[in-house]
């Protein structure tokens, strides 16, 4: 969109709120998946949203991740209405097999442990497949303005207005707003320039992203092995291919990256095991430094954060994205259900409900990948037998496997009322 097309949408006032002056009721900075998915989430709301997206849609579609894609996370996209168009171009995985390294007592969790009304526990997606879609949809929601390319420049907090600068093609832009909405990522500016102070540590590990093909059925399992230098995930996808994830200290893994394909392949199918034959290597490898972040504050008035933005955890056990999606469902729900009672949704007395919610809930899960990080990438003797004894436990005991499970596909917590079937 132009800037003249967007100074057309703004006049007259592109508004459904009863104070004159405001542009929109809502601006969501970034439409990466989360920022769409909240977009997507407040389509019958009632509120005008602007969402503002600075890469291209090609550049953003082309991003080479995947990601594992919890039961939750498929409820809240079914409530959304959005499923029917993801699940065509992903893949299900039916079983997770986690193990320590070689050690034969490998946990087994599968379908029949929980009721999970699917014959699948998860799913993997890749970005394309969960962008696409939203995009689309976010485009036909009536209620929403998509802009992209644009670029949120600067913020200006009012008491009853946030005054946001969009630059389009070079120019810039005024709107104003009851709310901004930080779905920005993990380098959030609308975090930093709203003085919004974070806790955390960067890992001594960086992970490898690839994608192989398997002479063999991937059979629909997904993998997390724990080695010493740190986990190991294989997650199948469609056309038999598996994405690995593998983290290893940085050093590790830049000399991993540096490797020839052929190289590559040996060390990789040490990790990989020899349960699906021969190895194909697909396309690049991607490294990515991964960090625990917690922003101190989720909201402030007139602000608030969602996804990376907000939160960054260790990709082991694929949380990351799930969280940010449950935080799009769940301010989804807070903002929508103060608007129909006629309320101010830029009040902090509002966004603290889903700072309340969701802040506690993400924090257990940053720890909870922590403590599976670390109590795992080490060689320390009683450490091995205590983890040693879990998984065996974890095994025979069902009650433990079971809330294990279901804290790894965001079925412990509070559901938003998109993800209750
Ligand atoms: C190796 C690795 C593996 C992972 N595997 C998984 C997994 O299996 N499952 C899982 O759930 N999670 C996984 N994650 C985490 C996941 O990648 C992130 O949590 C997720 O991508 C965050 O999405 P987001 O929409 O919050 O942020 P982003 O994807 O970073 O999107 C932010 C968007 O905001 C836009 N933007 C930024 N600034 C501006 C601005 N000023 N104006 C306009 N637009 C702006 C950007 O262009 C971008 O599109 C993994 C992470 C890593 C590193």
């Amino acid at each position: 969109m132009s800037l003249t097309q967007l100074t057309q949408t703004l006049t007259p006032p592109h508004t459904t709120t009863d104070k004159p002056g405001y542009d929109y009721d809502l601006v969501i900075v970034g439409g990466g998946i989360v920022g769409l998915t909240l977009a997507a989430a407040l389509k019958n709301s009632g509120l005008s949203i602007l969402l503002i997206e600075a890469r291209v849609t090609s550049a953003a579609v082309a991003k080479g991740q995947a990601y594992a894609v919890h039961m939750l996370s498929a409820r809240i996209f079914q409530g959304i209405g959005i499923w029917d168009k993801i699940l065509p171009n992903i893949a299900k995985y039916r079983q997770v097999f986690l193990s320590d390294a070689d050690y034969p007592d490998v946990v087994k969790f599968q379908t029949a442990d929980i009721d999970t009304q699917t014959p699948e526990l998860g799913y993997v997606a890749e970005h394309f497949a969960l962008l696409e879609p939203l995009q689309e949809f976010v485009k036909n929601c009536a209620n929403v303005t998509y802009l992209c390319p644009a670029e949120v420049v600067t913020t200006q907090n009012e008491k009853d207005i946030v005054n946001v600068n969009i630059k389009v093609d070079g120019e810039q832009q005024q709107i104003k707003t009851k709310l901004l909405v930080a779905a920005d990522g993990s380098r959030s500016k609308i975090r930093e320039a709203a003085g919004i102070k974070t806790k955390g540590w960067k890992y001594w590990q960086s992970c490898i992203v690839a994608f192989v093909r398997p002479e063999k059925s991937h059979n629909y399992t997904a993998y997390e092995k724990f080695w010493q230098s740190g986990p190991f995930a294989i997650l199948p996808l469609p056309g038999n291919r598996c994405r690995i994830v593998w983290t290893a200290p940085h050093e590790e893994a830049k000399a991993l990256c540096a490797l020839s394909d052929e190289e590559f392949l040996a060390e990789l199918s040490q990790r990989y095991g020899k349960q699906m034959g021969k190895l194909e290597l697909l396309g690049d490898r991607f490294i990515f430094q991964v960090q625990l972040m917690q922003s101190d504050r989720y909201v402030l008035p007139r602000l608030a954060l969602v996804g990376d933005a907000a939160h960054n955890c260790h990709p082991v056990g694929g949380q990351g994205l799930n969280l940010g999606i449950r935080d799009a469902a769940a301010l989804a729900e807070v903002i929508q259900t103060a608007h129909q009672n006629g309320a101010d949704i830029g009040k902090i007395e509002i966004l603290k409900q889903y700072e309340r919610w969701r802040k506690k809930e993400n924090l257990a899960i940053l720890g909870f990948t922590d403590l599976l990080d670390r109590v795992f990438s080490n060689n320390i003797l009683p450490v091995v037998v205590i983890r040693r004894l879990g998984l065996w436990l974890m095994q025979r005991v069902p009650m433990l496997k079971i809330f294990a499970l279901k804290l790894m596909i965001g079925l412990k917590g509070r559901t938003p009322e998109l993800g209750k079937m």
